[in-house]
């Protein structure tokens, strides 16, 4: 099939606690497609956050399990065009049923039908006639079925009947696994630091995580140079927004939350359960330590406390750093961390 590309597999995809249901999911309908009650199965996430990926590896699975089965990936883009086209040369029945032969349909980026009812109401009635003969429908959204804007309601509810499972930006482990698998199937080697490194500030989106190594490859290349990490902080500058920014509290907050694996909302509320108290002294501590605010700014950051609270916090983080070895090392850790902005 020239629309499945062989490139993005089960194999390659990374699991992570940001892609779990929506991974197993795929899984499961590409043992029996048609055959479990997601159908549909609808994928939704943001840019570059494996949604094509997952969807084309599902298929690619198919093949693989099942290669008699008729699978199509088509792009919700390229499936508008088409019609388009065979009204034009009045091959529309041609078209329809095409696409009602197939085993599996797999439609890519279905927000692209927002505003384009004609396209909707074939699609409408493809989808019926495949659901109904027990046929595969996978899907995949930048939004969730209930936030899709300009799509008929009808074609909506459909969407809305088998599983939707949404795909979220990967944690810091998950984004170093994805950029080691990239390396390896690419026989690249780079330094720990430096990969630890590129994951740690590129945390929105994984084809731009892609992009900087790709990046960094090439301008080593080009300049004949190992890459270290300062090199590699000298090559990213222009793919990481925070370089010159400041450290921030709320950034603080965020790695020492995800340090201790603390939600993290946690360290603003009342609560005075120990980690919690842990993590929302350190995060004072290393406000006072790496940014310009003052304690009472600190204080109230963090839950509405006051100066003294953040006094105290200081002075507690301190004498455990020179009492406790495991604690100096977390804060120690944390620290290393920051500096990598
Ligand atoms: P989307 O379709 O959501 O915009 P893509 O599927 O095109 O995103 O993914 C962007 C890039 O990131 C691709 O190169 C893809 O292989 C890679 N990618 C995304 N998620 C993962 C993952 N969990 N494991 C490995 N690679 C991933
Ligand atoms: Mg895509």
């Amino acid at each position: 099939d020239p629309q499945l590309n062989a490139n993005y597999t089960f194999d390659n995809y990374i699991e992570g606690d940001c892609n779990r249901l929506a991974r197993s999911a795929g899984y499961a309908v590409a043992a029996k497609p048609g055959g479990t009650s997601f159908n549909p199965l609808m994928i939704y996430g943001g840019v570059g956050l494996g949604k094509t990926h997952l969807a084309q590896a599902i298929g690619n699975e198919i093949k693989r399990n099942l290669p008699d089965k008729l699978v199509i990936y088509v792009s919700c883009e390229k499936f508008c065009q088409q019609f388009v086209d065979s009204l034009k040369n009045n091959t529309i029945n041609d078209f329809v049923n095409f696409y009602q032969a197939m085993d599996v349909i797999i439609m890519d980026d279905v927000h692209n039908f927002a505003g384009k009812e004609k396209t909707q109401d074939i699609f409408f009635h493809i989808f019926n006639h495949l659901h109904q003969s027990g046929k595969q429908v996978i899907l995949s959204s930048d939004k969730a079925p209930k936030d899709l804007a300009g799509l008929e309601e009808r074609l909506l509810s459909r969407f809305k009947w088998g599983l939707s499972a949404d795909l979220q930006i990967p944690d810091l482990e998950t984004r170093i696994a994805i950029l080691r698998k990239k390396m390896y199937a690419d026989g690249i080697e780079l330094p720990n630091e430096v990969v630890e490194y590129v994951a740690h500030n590129i945390d929105n989106n994984v084809r731009e995580l892609e992009g900087a190594m790709v990046s960094l490859l090439a301008q080593s290349t080009l300049n004949k140079k190992d890459i270290d990490l300062n090199l590699a902080k000298q090559m990213l500058k222009n793919f990481i927004k925070n370089t010159s920014k400041e450290i921030s509290m709320e950034y603080i907050q965020k790695l020492v939350c995800e340090y201790f694996e603390v939600p993290i909302d946690m360290v603003k509320s009342p609560t005075r359960k120990r980690e919690i108290v842990q993590a929302r002294q350190i995060s004072m501590y290393l406000s006072k330590s790496h940014t310009k605010s003052s304690l009472k700014t600190i204080g109230a950051f963090f839950g509405g406390r006051d100066h003294s609270t953040v006094i105290y916090a200081c002075q507690t983080v301190e004498d455990l750093i020179d009492t406790d070895k495991n604690f100096k090392g977390y804060v120690h850790d944390i620290q290393k961390k920051l500096k990598m902005t």
